[in-house]
């Protein structure tokens, strides 16, 4: 049972001032989710949060996050230029792209970021940008190959291919990498390593670690260089099934303590940071897409067509992700009807529900589509010449603060050249 962060009054009090669809997030939830974090990291003295940036590009979001303590993990020129705008500032800031423009570097050791390389031949690329290797400087590492944990009945819990991902250096590129950066006049060195996404197991991080931690260990005795922090990356999942049970986070800084002790320590690395670049787990369950239904359709299925779609929130379609609905003001109610719930866009993915049990839905009624507040509203697209919706903060107080107004037609058309 998943139960919205919201009550049907609150949303229809809501929608007196802001119409559907509109995506809608709990301070409360997210500072709650940041505070847990760094409570489950807080035997690490360097620890760090940098929320990634392209899960919920949003000013009013960025800002709760920056007093919880966190960074920011930026991927592009416009996710630095925002980073910049709410005052994030230097080591805050870390950059991880990959396929990276001149500009982007440029942009990034201006405002004193983080540089995480994503390939070998970007180290020549970097110098030439800049005119020099920063001092501080970052690799990102694929050990190719499957990565798979914990083995259950259905098959493997978390499995990836790192060999099928275009990101990072091989082991071996690592290695000459290190040596190079450090000929070059890098100080001070950090790995990152992102090998399965929406993990749902308290295994995910301390593997990966123990797999970073022993590299480390090796990269230094071998390269001399001075690693001075270790990224976990994003990658910790959330249920977004109602089935499904969240991944326990004290469990998980416990888990990758243990490695740290157990590996690092020895190996006298014992002041080595951890950082952090969750995404999803910080937002994604503290945001909902709140949709009204406007239409039945009766012909092979029984549809139940709403005023969001895809490019409101693309997962559905994109992935066939499974986003749980409650349909608001009818929680008690038995879902004995068997619906696909769609949106307007002229493509046939556009569902956010297919075969879905849901209680007797009426005309008007509030769907709450749960989990959209990482990734959701950040793939959003103009296709057909939808509009993107509002973004609103359900304050702890339980007001609602406007954080980013919906789109108008001048916004679709300004980019247009007509003569
Ligand atoms: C997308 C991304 C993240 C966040 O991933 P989540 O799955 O949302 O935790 C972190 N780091 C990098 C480099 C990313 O590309």
């Amino acid at each position: 049972m998943k139960t919205p962060f919201v009550t049907l009054p609150q949303l229809q009090s809501i929608t007196e001032t802001y119409p559907t669809p509109f995506h809608l997030y709990d301070e409360k939830g997210i500072r709650e989710t940041a505070r847990n974090l760094k409570a489950a990291f807080a035997w690490n003295p360097g620890y760090k949060e940098y929320f990634a940036v392209k899960a919920t590009p949003t000013p009013g979001i960025l800002k709760i996050l920056q007093e919880e303590g966190c960074g920011v993990d930026c991927s592009s020129l416009t996710e630095l230029m925002l980073s910049d705008k709410c005052s994030f500032h230097g080591h805050d800031i870390m950059f991880s792209s990959n396929e990276t423009p001149a500009n982007e570097y440029q942009l990034a050791e201006k405002l004193g970021a983080v540089i995480n390389l994503d390939d070998f031949t970007h180290i020549d690329f970097l110098e030439q940008t800049l005119g020099y290797i920063p001092e501080t400087i970052s690799c990102r590492f694929n050990p190719g190959g499957i990565f798979q944990l914990g083995a259950s009945k259905e098959g493997f819990q978390v499995m990836d291919t790192p060999g099928d991902s275009k990101y990072g250096f091989t082991r071996e590129q690592l290695f000459e990498g290190f040596k190079k950066l450090k000929s070059m006049g890098a100080k001070r060195f950090g790995i990152h390593a992102f090998l399965a996404s929406n993990t749902l197991s308290n295994d995910y991080y301390p593997a990966l670690a123990g797999i970073l931690f022993e590299l480390a260990a090796e990269l230094e005795k071998e390269t001399g260089c001075d690693i001075c922090f270790i990224n976990l990356s994003g990658g910790v999942g959330i249920p977004y099934r109602p089935d499904q049970s969240a991944n326990d986070i004290a469990a998980i800084g416990e888990g990758v303590r243990q490695q740290y002790e157990k590996i690092l320590v020895p190996a006298g690395m014992g002041d080595v940071a951890i950082y952090t670049e969750l995404g999803r787990y910080m937002l994604g369950p503290n945001g909902c897409l709140v949709t009204k239904v406007l239409h039945f359709k009766h012909t092979y299925k029984e549809y139940v067509g709403v005023d969001a779609c895809a490019a409101n929130l693309m997962r559905p379609a994109m992935y066939g992700a499974y986003h749980h609905i409650t349909v608001m003001g009818k929680e008690d109610k038995l879902s004995d009807h068997t619906y696909d719930v769609v949106g307007s866009l002229c493509e046939n993915n556009d569902k956010f529900a297919i075969d879905r049990e849901l209680p007797e839905i009426e005309l008007g009624d509030l769907l709450v589509i749960h989990d959209s507040g990482a990734h959701g509203f950040s793939m959003g697209y103009n296709y057909n010449g939808k509009l993107r919706s509002a973004e609103l903060l359900l304050r702890e107080d339980g007001t609602v603060k406007l954080i980013r107004r919906a789109e108008t037609p001048e916004d679709y058309f300004a980019t247009m050249i007509f003569e």
